[in-house]
């Protein structure tokens, strides 16, 4: 037999890697160092009994949509929600891309932009960020204007940077620019700002959000996004039935009524952030403002990767970027609890060590 071949534009596709090794602190993919509350946890346990677990479940996910669209002050016609805010994406590409369309990323950015347009059949288009990793409008207008894509990304906060864009420049992007834009806002709830202001039914704009960052729910796969009415609609024409099973649609609203813990919880790490920032600006590497929870940061002597190793000897696990493109030596950590942050730092200090 011979094996059937994979198409044509996915024979070069590298996968997403990130190495899960098992180390003492894990401080690789900007999870919650915090589980969410207990009574979280116990109502939960409560639903799975009230669960018909041989029907199908509401294909519209109406109270989860509904609880969301209270969060954020939409209608609940505005919302999507998906198994992780990756399937929210992949669902937008195979409803906006796809085969003979482009798609426009600036790097650096997050890897799961680009892997997924190429997996939906569309050509990705990539510009670069300035020196300091910040865009300028003008710079995003005259790409859309060469590129005519029809999905723009832009990430606020930027993973793997840390910056988040200002609401004048997504406005302007907005004003003048050409196809859907998509702003990633994973790590909204960390930031000062987010493009939910700017929403509207006649604005080419759709803002996601994820429940495996703040809400500490990354074992659940829940994430959703806001946009036009008349996008979600066609959104739901794309996505499999009943995608969202019963006990995820629970789960999300149960954590809904938690929303001031996780506030609380995103205030300490916030708080965590800065004590990083301070501690890393006093070692011998380069670090870049953070309004995630994560900090980007470039040894200045020791190759990246080395540092990278040196961490991972003395059980402390970072994300190696040094590969990726224009982050040479580069690493990210993730914004721990306080013992992983100081255990992170005093190891760090040592690998850096002359
Ligand atoms: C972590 C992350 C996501 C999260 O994806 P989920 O599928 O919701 O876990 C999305 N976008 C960015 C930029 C991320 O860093």
């Amino acid at each position: 037999m011979t094996r059937p071949a994979v198409r044509d534009d996915l024979v070069a596709l590298e996968g997403y890697h990130s190495p899960q090794l098992d180390v003492d602190v894990r401080l690789n993919t900007n999870e919650s160092p915090l589980p969410p509350p207990p009574e979280f946890v116990a109502e939960l346990r409560e639903a799975v009994g009230d669960i018909r677990w041989n029907r199908y479940p509401d294909r519209a996910a109406t109270a989860l949509r509904k609880g969301l669209a209270e969060r954020h002050g939409v209608d609940p016609g505005q919302v999507f929600v998906a198994n992780g805010s990756n399937e929210v994406l992949q669902t937008v590409l195979l409803t906006f891309a796809g085969a003979g369309r482009r798609v426009l990323t600036f790097e650096p950015t997050y890897a799961m932009h680009s892997q997924i347009a190429r997996t939906s059949g569309a050509t990705v288009v990539s510009r670069d960020r300035l020196a300091d990793f910040s865009l300028d409008a003008s710079g995003v207008l005259s790409a859309m204007e060469v590129a005519d894509p029809a999905v723009t990304f832009l990430c606020s906060p930027n993973n793997p940077t840390g910056m988040a864009e200002p609401a004048d420049l997504i406005a302007e992007v907005l004003d003048h620019g050409r196809g859907l834009l998509v702003v990633d806002e994973a790590y909204g709830e960390f930031a000062e700002r987010s493009a939910v202001d700017l929403l509207g039914e006649e604005v080419p704009l759709v803002v996601t959000r994820t429940y495996s960052k703040v809400w500490s729910m990354a074992a659940m796969r829940l994430g959703y996004m806001i946009g036009p009415r008349w996008l979600v609609a066609e959104l739901d024409k794309v996505v499999l039935p009943y995608h969202l099973d019963a006990l995820k649609q629970r789960a999300g609203m149960l954590a809904l009524g938690h929303a001031a813990d996780m506030e609380s919880r995103v205030a300490e790490l916030v708080e965590s952030r800065r004590s990083l920032v301070s501690a890393l600006s006093g070692l011998d590497v380069e670090v870049w403002p953070s309004q995630a929870n994560f900090v980007l940061f470039r040894p200045r002597r020791l190759p990246g990767r080395d540092v990278w190793q040196g961490l991972v000897d003395r059980s402390v696990l970072v994300r190696d970027c040094s590969s990726w493109p224009r982050l040479e030596n580069c690493l990210r950590v993730t914004v721990g609890s306080r013992p992983e942050n100081e255990r992170f730092l005093s190891s760090l200090e040592e690998v850096l060590a002359p």
